[in-house]
């Protein structure tokens, strides 16, 4: 593949110095453009929907910290409550009010969330609730989905979504075969394939995880009755339901996914949008479960700098301003209109493409089947993403380099950046053909 060159000079100089210092010049994998060719560029700042490359380049960002920055990039109230919060002093490894606080208004937005713990990211959340899940059950099996990404905890890194889907590998060397030997994969929208599991190791299995709209194989979204099945089917067992949140929580609505399709988890995991854009998970859920967790029970789970008074200022400012239903409807309204214009763009060109929506979050998927497993998302042409990719990164947008990433729409992205980014499409689709 050969690329137009969408990075600058200082990017250029900038990220052969960082290839020096880390594993393929990265601190997370799909950083390093490697399912899209070509070298990434070198982000200096952002603010609002844009962010600037080291060369001063502007560009409209679809990244969004990978979800992260719901209100956008340093939006004034969380700078602002960010600065105060550094002042008052930044960790003491003890109780703040202000982490009290921040789960107050989560627990408001996400009730399923009675009692919660706040960790570090969303690898360790996801990590803690299958810990918490096998010592309340005294049950030792789990059930994923091919394609659905819970950070790199040892027992989920079985068929795990974008990152490991752009490299193509199944798993990861040094995962010991015992880490996931309890680990019993089925595809997503398959709740056959699940009963299946089920019948096969029966009251065996501590917990069903999932992302209840799955967006780490891009965005596929769960058929009807899938979610409320797996309620099912897990209660009939006993089997905790585990909904991965982290990237639906505070995004598809204020209530997560659980809100927007009336299927209440056992327990939850947040990430992403609860730290306002500092590093942040949480795991929480019915009360009877959560006293299973250390000092209350006999789980054990600790972080020297969770819940620190940084992110949790970021939490709280974040969280204030979603309390406002308009910015949700907003939010749909803009993406919904992209959406609707990268469909009509691709056609245009005939281009064969479908784009799934979900709230603020969308692919676009080269492939005309509409996915709705991970088997579906991987036929998609990864070349003609590349392509793709290129050809708007040249037009000033960003968007997350990967076929099996979702754009994330803010709060800050306008009616006019909607505009620019559909007529740069609509010149992407032409140019790769
Ligand atoms: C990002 C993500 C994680 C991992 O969170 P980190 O903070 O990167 O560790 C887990 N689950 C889902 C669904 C995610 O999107």
């Amino acid at each position: 593949m050969t690329h137009p060159v969408t990075s600058g000079p200082r990017s250029e100089a900038i990220f052969a110095d960082s290839e020096g210092y880390f594993p393929g010049g990265v601190n997370s994998p799909v950083r390093a453009f490697r399912a899209v060719g070509g070298r990434p560029v070198v982000i200096r700042q952002g603010r609002g929907s844009r962010v600037t490359d080291v060369d001063g380049r502007e560009l409209l960002d679809y990244i969004g910290s990978w979800g992260a920055l719901l209100l956008g990039h340093a939006a004034d109230d969380v700078v602002a409550a960010l600065r105060e919060a550094t002042i008052r002093g930044t960790s003491f490894g003890m109780t703040t009010p202000y982490e009290v606080e921040l789960a107050r208004l989560i627990r408001a937005a996400v009730p399923s969330m009675a009692v919660m713990r706040f960790v570090n990211s969303g690898t360790e959340a996801a990590m803690s609730a299958i810990r918490l899940a096998r010592g309340f059950t005294g049950r030792d099996k789990i059930v994923k989905f091919a394609g659905c990404y819970h950070g790199h905890a040892d027992p989920l890194l079985a068929e795990a979504g974008s990152g490991l889907a752009t490299f193509g590998l199944p798993s990861s060397a040094g995962v010991p075969g015992a880490a996931v030997a309890g680990t019993l994969v089925a595809p997503y929208n398959d709740l056959a394939a699940v009963q299946a599991i089920f019948a096969a190791h029966p009251e065996t299995i501590a917990a069903v995880i999932v992302e209840p709209v799955a967006a780490n194989m891009g965005v596929v979204r769960p058929a009807q009755g899938f979610l409320e099945g797996l309620r099912e089917i897990a209660t009939r067992d006993g089997a905790l339901l585990i909904f991965d949140e982290i990237i639906t929580g505070f995004r598809v609505a204020r209530g997560g996914a659980q809100a927007r399709y009336g299927v209440t988890p056992d327990l939850t995991c947040l990430g992403k949008i609860i730290g306002g854009g500092l590093p942040m998970g949480a795991y929480g859920g019915r009360r009877d479960i959560m006293d299973m967790v250390a000092p209350l029970g006999p789980v054990y789970q600790a972080g020297t700098l969770a819940g620190n008074p940084l992110v949790v200022a970021a939490g709280i400012a974040t969280l204030r301003r979603l309390v406002d239903p308009a910015v949700y409807a907003s939010l749909e309204r803009e993406t919904a209109r992209l959406a609707e214009g990268l469909a009509d763009a691709a056609a245009r060109a005939a281009a064969r493409v479908s784009v799934v929506r979900e709230a603020s979050m969308l692919t676009v998927f080269f492939t005309d089947t509409l996915p709705l497993d991970y088997g579906a998302a991987r036929a998609a042409d990864l070349t003609r993403f590349a392509r793709f990719f290129h050809a708007m990164l040249g037009r000033g947008v960003l968007l997350p380099p990967s076929q099996f990433e979702a754009w994330f729409v803010s709060a800050a992205h306008t009616d006019a950046d909607i505009a620019d980014t559909l007529k740069a499409a609509r010149a992407a689709f032409l140019e790769i053909g």
